[in-house]
């Protein structure tokens, strides 16, 4: 796979995963599709979001929408250069249009995405040169724990028990 990067990756890229999953377990317990995000910009974390699409009812509360606004609240820029981008699954069409114009310099995600993803599944967009912005993309961190708190809430939606409620906290970042 292009772009396969696992013997040069730091360890602060697994812990900058973590804390990601962390943010994906938060979104479990709020009901939605377990996605976090964080966006690291020398070494501070500027943007830190779950997935809130049940939440807000917003087809664009997508992980990755939140930490880019947040992080560009942060800057007071749309300009996100020199920023790496940590989302527990691959990103789909909306987010890697976002990541481009945010011209984040990064993108690491952990589980592929066959149905919706767009970094290497379905197309691969965030490294087509037709764009004058290509972020690095490094595929596949923390995968296994990426996938694993999906496979969880799918499995729990199949056996029927149904999605957990929200709880007050979740419209908290
Ligand atoms: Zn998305």
């Amino acid at each position: 796979m292009a772009g396969m990067t696992y013997g040069s990756l730091l360890d602060g890229d697994s812990r900058y995963m973590g804390y990601a999953l962390r943010e994906a377990e938060r979104a479990l317990e709020c009901g939605e599709v377990p996605v976090g995000c964080v966006i690291v910009h020398d070494g501070q974390i500027v943007g830190k979001a779950h997935n809130q699409r049940e939440t807000l009812q917003d087809p664009t509360a997508h992980a990755e929408i939140l930490a880019i606004t947040q992080a560009a609240a942060h800057f007071r820029s749309w300009r996100l250069e020199g920023a790496k981008l940590y989302v527990t699954l691959e990103p789909c069409p909306m987010c890697a249009g976002a990541i481009i114009l945010a011209r984040i310099a990064e993108v690491h995600f952990g589980a592929f995405d066959p149905k919706a993803g767009v970094c290497g599944s379905l197309m691969n967009l965030l490294e087509d040169p037709r764009f004058n912005h290509r972020p690095r993309v490094c595929p596949g961190l923390l995968a296994g724990e990426c996938g694993d708190i999906l496979t969880r809430f799918f499995r729990r939606i199949r056996e029927g028990a149904g999605i957990p409620k929200p709880r007050a906290s979740c419209d908290d970042i």
